[in-house]
Order: C-alpha cells, then sequence, then structure tokens
C-alpha cells in the first residue's frame, strides 16, 4: 500500500435532522409529551410486562371539562397555555415509569403500569383530579380546571390496547354524562366499590366525634409460664346502625384519607390511660402495645403527641410499645432511624410487627433501638406440619436472640403450635389459644397480681 484516500464529511445537521423528524413522529408539539404514537409503543410495551409481572395495567382517559369556553373568551393561544399547563402537571403527578400523552385538543391518555391492585388507579385518579383543580394563573388570568377520567384495566377490560383505549373512552363518556369533574371505571364493580369506599370515608370523618371506637386489649403470654405479660391494643369500630368494621377494611381507608393521625392519635391516648390505670391498680407491670401505622410513623409532630399523650396518662414510658409494620420500617431507612431514636428518647419500646412478610435489612435491623419482632401469623399459621414455616419461624427466633430482641410470635391458636415454638425458643406469644381481643374490664382479672417481694421493694423506693 503506498497511500490511502480518506473521505469525511459532517453529518451533525442530518442526525439534527433525524432526531427532528423522530421528535414529531413521537412527540407533541406543544406539551413535549407523547403522542398517540408513542403512547401506542408504550401501552405495548406494558401490557407485556404485565403478563410477566402479574401486576394490573391502568388507561386513564383524561378530558379537560370546558376547554371551549376559555378559547371562546380568551383566545386559542391561552387556550393552549392551559392545556401545556394541565400537560405538565399530569406528567408531574404519575411515576416515572407511567406515561401521559397528548391524544386530541385537550385530551390525554395516562398508562399506569405496574399498579399493586386493580384500586389503586382509583387513588392516581383522585389524585389527579386534586392535582388538576389546583388553582392555575396564566398572565392575569386566574383558573380553576376540572377533568373527566375514563379508567379501563388490563386485564379485566381489554386484553389489547386498542379494547382497552376504547374502553376507557367509553368510561370517559360516562363520567361526564354524570356531569364531569369526576372519574368512571368501565367496570360496574370497581365503580360500586369507589362509592362504597367513599361512603366509608365519610362515615370513619364521623365516627371519631360520634364515639363509635374503642380499644380491645389481646394478653400476651410468656411461653414458659403463661403469664400475662402485657396487652395488644387494637382497635374496634362500631357503627351508629350496630355493624362492625374490622380494621383490616378501614384502617386503608383512614391512612390513605389521612384520617389515621386524629384517630391513631385517639388510640395511643386512650391506650395510655388504660396503660396508667392497670398499672396504678396493684398489678405488676403489665406493658401495652400500640400500633402505629406508616402515615403516622412518618408525621412529623408523632413525637410530640407521643410525648404529651405520656404526660397525660402518668404512665411510666417503659410500659408503652409501639409496633410498626416490617415494611414501614424498612422503608426510607435514612428517616426511620431518625424517628425511632426519637421515639426511643422518649422511653417507649419499640417493636416490628408482622416481621418476614418484608424485606428487612439486616445491618439496620441492628442499627435501629428496637425491643421486639413479632412473628407474623402466617408463620404460625401452619405449625407445626409445615416444614418451611418452621424453618422460618426458628430463623426469625434465632434472629432476634442473636440482636439482643424478645420474640413474639402471633396468632397462636394451638397447644402444639405453642410447644414447637417454645421448644425453639420463642419466648413470648399471642393468639386466641391464650386469649381474645377482649374490653379493659375483662383483663382486670387476668393481669397477674403483684408479687409481694415486688410490692415491698416499690415500699422501699417511696
Ligand atoms: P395486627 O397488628 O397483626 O394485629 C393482630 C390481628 O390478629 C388482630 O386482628 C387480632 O385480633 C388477630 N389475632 C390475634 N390472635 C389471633 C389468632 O390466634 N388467630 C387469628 N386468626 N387471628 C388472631 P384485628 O384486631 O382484626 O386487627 C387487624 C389489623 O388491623 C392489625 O393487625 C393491625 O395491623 C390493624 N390495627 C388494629 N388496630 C389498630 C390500631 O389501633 N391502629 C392501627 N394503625 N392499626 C390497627
Ligand atoms: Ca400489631
Ligand atoms: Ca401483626
Amino acid at each position: 500500500m503506498t497511500h490511502y484516500i480518506g473521505i469525511s464529511s459532517d453529518v451533525t445537521e442530518r442526525v439534527r435532522y433525524a432526531e427532528e423528524i423522530e421528535r414529531h413522529a413521537n412527540y407533541d408539539t406543544l406539551t413535549g409529551l407523547p403522542n398517540r404514537n408513542l403512547l401506542n409503543d408504550r401501552l405495548a410495551q406494558a401490557l407485556v410486562k404485565s403478563d410477566r409481572s402479574k401486576r394490573p395495567v391502568g388507561v386513564l382517559y383524561v378530558d379537560l371539562d370546558h376547554l371551549k369556553r376559555i378559547n371562546d373568551s380568551l383566545g386559542h393561544a391561552t387556550g393552549d397555555q392551559v392545556i401545556s399547563a394541565l400537560g405538565a402537571r399530569l406528567a408531574a403527578a404519575v411515576r416515572t415509569g407511567d406515561t401521559v400523552a397528548r391524544v386530541g385538543g385537550d385530551e390525554f391518555v395516562i398508562v399506569l403500569a405496574d399498579l399493586k391492585r386493580d384500586d389503586d388507579a382509583a387513588l392516581v385518579a383522585a389524585k389527579l383530579m386534586n392535582g388538576i383543580g389546583t388553582p392555575l394563573k396564566i398572565d392575569s388570568h386566574d383558573f380553576v380546571l376540572s377533568a373527566s377520567l375514563g379508567i379501563a384495566l388490563y386485564p379485566k377490560d381489554g386484553a389489547d390496547a386498542a379494547t382497552l383505549l376504547r374502553n376507557a373512552d367509553a368510561a370517559l363518556y360516562r363520567a361526564k354524562e354524570q356531569g364531569r369533574d369526576c372519574f368512571r371505571f368501565f367496570a360496574p364493580e370497581m365503580n360500586e366499590r369507589v362509592v362504597q369506599f367513599l361512603a366509608l370515608e365519610n362515615d370513619l370523618r364521623r365516627a371519631l366525634d360520634m364515639n363509635e371506637f374503642r380499644l380491645q386489649y389481646q394478653p400476651i403470654v410468656r411461653l414458659a409460664t403463661q403469664e400475662v405479660v402485657g396487652v395488644e391494643a387494637l382497635i374496634r369500630w362500631r357503627r351508629a346502625d350496630g355493624s362492625v368494621v374490622s380494621p383490616v377494611n378501614f384502617i386503608p381507608v383512614a391512612e390513605e384519607s389521612g384520617l389515621i393521625v386524629p384517630i391513631g392519635r385517639w388510640v395511643l391516648e386512650t391506650a395510655m390511660q388504660q396503660a396508667g390505670r392497670w398499672n396504678r391498680n396493684g398489678r405488676a407491670p403489665l406493658f401495652v402495645s400500640i400500633n402505629l401505622s406508616a402515615r403516622q410513623f412518618r408525621d412529623p409532630r408523632l413525637v410530640e403527641t407521643v410525648r404529651d399523650a405520656l404526660k397525660g396518662a402518668k404512665v411510666d414510658p417503659s410500659l408503652i410499645k409501639f409496633e410498626i409494620t416490617e415494611s414501614t420500617v424498612m422503608q426510607n431507612l435514612e428517616s426511620t432511624e431518625r424517628s425511632l431514636k426519637a421515639l426511643k428518647k422518649l422511653g417507649v419500646q419499640l417493636a416490628v410487627d408482622d416481621f418476614g412478610t418484608g424485606y428487612s435489612s439486616l445491618g439496620y435491623l441492628k442499627r435501629f433501638p428496637l425491643d421486639t419482632l413479632k412473628i407474623d401469623r402466617s408463620f404460625v399459621k401452619d405449625l407445626p406440619g409445615d416444614r418451611d414455616d418452621l424453618a422460618i419461624s426458628r430463623a426469625v427466633i434465632d434472629l432476634g436472640r442473636g440482636l439482643d430482641l424478645d420474640v413474639v410470635a402471633e396468632g397462636v391458636e394451638t397447644r402444639a403450635q405453642a410447644d414447637i415454638l417454645a421448644a425453639n425458643g420463642c419466648e413470648f406469644a399471642q393468639g386466641y389459644l391464650f386469649g381474645r381481643p377482649s374490653d379493659p374490664g375483662d383483663l382486670d382479672a387476668l393481669a397477674r397480681p403483684k408479687r409481694p417481694q415486688r410490692r415491698r421493694a416499690a415500699r422501699r423506693k417511696r
């Protein structure tokens, strides 16, 4: 080879042009959001993913109410600004894996990939409606927008993208028929559930004032001696019509609506007063365990609320134990550590509830100022026969002992369960075998009387 010839050319312009074409093909120029083209791609991908994960996909059709009025009175330029602002709000309200696309003048489609349950689409829809309704200022005009939403769910409302879009559109049509500013599901039974949910929330809002809550207490025993060492406070709701709603059904509603904060405050004040009463009435120390929900635990005023309640009840803080579920404890590890330490500083005890159902970081488990692990009922249920459950229970017991934590087995219903747990080193248990949740009066007798030497010791101290 004697020489070679090179030719080069600058393709920047061509690449830019191709990108521009791609953008035109896939994105809406006004809002910068995906257009119908890209929406179809994303929706198809979401459906494939859902087949693997078995999690539902939500398709939401959103239509701004009364855009025509804005266009007619203030002109199209203002109308366009309203649409852009709305698009930005929708995009900000969903998670990163979700898609917000503009598919027509004032129409948007949102794909909610990876929902936990069908019902969660309603929560997202409610959140979107809230975001849309926040006052908006454009130039010197104030707008309060509203939109109508139709929801279809994969796989229940259609097997392919086209059917889902059509059914979400049909649901949107019904939302408009209902007078706009609302959302409707394609499936009638889902709408029924939303109505029930809203009714429950409404009743829940009044339940505190109406005195419809009370607490029951379930004994926690030392397995070796069967003596009651503490109790867990469990909330009960009896409505005015006499029907009783399980906490399993209303605590999630209370969480979602934020009502859990005032309800939770009532629970902890009531339980602490009861703890004070039991422990003043000539009984040996009996601790009272109180459940804290995720939202309560993250409430910045929790520590203050607990401090005030402890003072009000004049109860020894070491007799109060807070139960926080494993999944709550293991979320936001940094802030959890701060919250747990702040609670611990007040002198209360801390337990991880439903242990084994989530994923624990063992490093953090060691770092957190915990006192107790509660083995979830699901691992106790099939003891002693189920080998896997036995292995898990054993592992939790060993872990607890290794970390110097008390271990309480939940949901112990049979002697055989109690025996195998005790044989494997589990110190404490709770369940129907030892006592059902009952009214505080019924437990006065169950709490063990103070031992004489303890009484003498107490007198000496005074
Ligand atoms: P949890 O904290 O795991 O409470 C234990 C549940 O197991 C209670 O149901 C109790 O009645 C039940 N249980 C106890 N022993 C047995 C048994 O031997 N067999 C069976 N099958 N079940 C047993 P409950 O009272 O319906 O409460 C359900 C859940 O509601 C609680 O689960 C807790 O997560 C929540 N909860 C209850 N009260 C409160 C409260 O005051 N605040 C908050 N945030 N959550 C509460
Ligand atoms: Ca509990
Ligand atoms: Ca539990």
